[in-house]
């Protein structure tokens, strides 16, 4: 039985039942607050920046369905939008208009020329692995330590996100054939790529990473990464697969694509694109995007893909993502930031905060001299996990849900006002004591 508290014990009495009929009770590992323990909370709705759960608690919601609600929950345009492609059916497995007008702006807004949606981001980078393949005649990847791109086999080697949350070091179930092709290196560290080109140069159909990594937390690329990883593909015959799953949509109006500017072969995108409904894509050259059935022989599909409710969730969310929402975006997590920053220092408490557009993570480090800036997943690794839990609970407790690990990003959406803002700084103080008394 888990705890029960008044204010949990519906959640509480929904977890017991549902830990009878799935695994762990959820349908997602990190939604069971593994790492920070406790009840996790059953939501019932959302209103913009708030989510409300079964026992009547609502939070300012600082994950945003991991990504998806950019514009906040129960956005009424995105409703409408929704609501309008219910009533006309729910899917055809057919061409549909929706399908061409959300393909067209993502093909406005990014460099790929041509796009093939799918229904999830693991679907995007496994059906972009494959393509890379078919495309090179290759067979190896290289990925980085801390990089998450969904759980496609090949690619759990050494995962972020709930892969480190729960300290898996290699998933049973995938054999050792299917990873012997994956190169894992560690993050931003451009000596190590130049070695396994050295190495097997030839034999690399791509590199793919994550375009800013927001899964090991953020740990934005430095020195030009991306630029690095085009540049060595480019040279031997590789593909640079830019994984925008998270970053896409939400950085910028063309990602995190938009602050660099470096262009891959291949790109990766999901979550902000759907809505808050299964919508993803890979996308890409067109030289190589025509490798795809039914133009050539690469093989992939999907009876939902580019589903009518889906697609229509995810146009009028992009419609409405303009520039100035980024703006907002932007100028909200420079605030919780400084917000959350104000708040440790004042209780003494050793953090890092980095950030990648809007996108930022709190690290709670040993201390700030010895940690640096966090560049990597061994880096990532040296967290005082503890006094997250501590903060997290607290925040929890105070009605601000944040994501329940230390090794995931925090998002924000446009909803976040002047109200919600001050609600989060006053659950601060109490958090930041909680983290120092750890
Ligand atoms: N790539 C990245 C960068 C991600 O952050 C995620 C999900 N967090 C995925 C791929 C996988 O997406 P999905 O959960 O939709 O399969």
């Amino acid at each position: 039985m888990a705890a029960v508290s008044d204010h949990t014990a519906r959640s509480a009495a929904l977890f017991d039942q549902a830990t009878a009929v799935t695994p762990g009770g959820v349908n997602s590992p990190v939604r069971a607050f593994r790492a920070v323990g406790g009840v996790p909370r059953f939501m019932t709705s959302g209103d913009g920046c708030h989510i409300t759960d079964v026992d009547g608690n609502t939070y300012l919601d600082l994950v945003c369905s991991w990504g998806p609600m950019l514009l906040g929950h129960a956005h009424p345009e995105v409703i409408a939008a929704v609501q309008a492609a219910v009533s006309r059916g729910t899917s055809f497995g057919t061409p549909t208009e929706t399908e061409v007008l959300l393909a067209q702006e993502i093909v406005g807004r990014t460099p790929v020329d041509k796009v093939r949606l799918v229904s999830s981001g693991t679907e995007a980078t496994m059906s972009a692995l494959r393509l890379a393949r078919g495309f090179t005649g290759r067979d190896k990847i290289v990925k980085f330590a801390g990089c998450y791109h969904g759980h496609v086999d090949a690619l759990l080697a050494q995962a972020g996100s709930g892969v480190i949350t729960l300290g898996i070091p290699g998933t049973p179930g995938v054999t050792e054939a299917t990873t012997a092709d994956t190169i894992v290196l560690p993050y931003n560290d451009q000596d190590a790529v130049s070695a396994a080109f050295s190495q097997y140069g030839d034999q690399i159909a791509a590199v793919i990473t994550e375009a800013s990594p927001g899964n090991m937390g953020v740990v934005p690329p430095q020195d030009n990464f991306n630029a690095f990883l085009a540049a060595i593909c480019k040279a031997n015959g590789a593909l640079f697969i830019s994984d925008e799953v998270m970053t896409g949509f939400r950085i910028t109006r063309s990602g995190w694509y938009g602050v660099d500017g470096v262009q891959p072969d291949l790109m990766t995108f999901g979550k902000v694109m759907g809505g808050g409904f299964p919508a993803a894509a890979f996308g890409g050259r067109a030289d190589v995007m025509s490798h795809l059935a039914p133009e050539g022989s690469v093989y992939q599909a999907g009876t939902l893909s580019g589903n009518p409710v889906a697609t229509a969730a995810g146009l009028a969310t992009l419609q409405l993502a303009t520039d100035e929402v980024y703006a907002k975006l932007d100028e909200t997590s420079a605030t919780i930031q400084r917000l959350v920053g104000t708040a440790l220092d004042k209780e003494g408490v050793p953090y890092v905060i980095q950030s990648a557009g809007n996108l930022f993570s709190v690290f709670f480090v040993e201390s700030e001299e010895a940690s640096g800036p966090i560049r990597d997943f061994a880096g990532a690794g040296a967290q005082v996990l503890p006094r997250f839990a501590a903060f997290f609970h607290a925040m929890l407790d105070a009605g601000v849900y944040l994501p329940p690990s230390a090794f995931e990003a925090w998002f924000v959406s446009a909803a976040i006002d002047d109200d919600a803002l001050s609600r989060l700084e006053t659950a601060l103080a109490p958090a930041a004591r909680a983290a120092a008394a750890v």
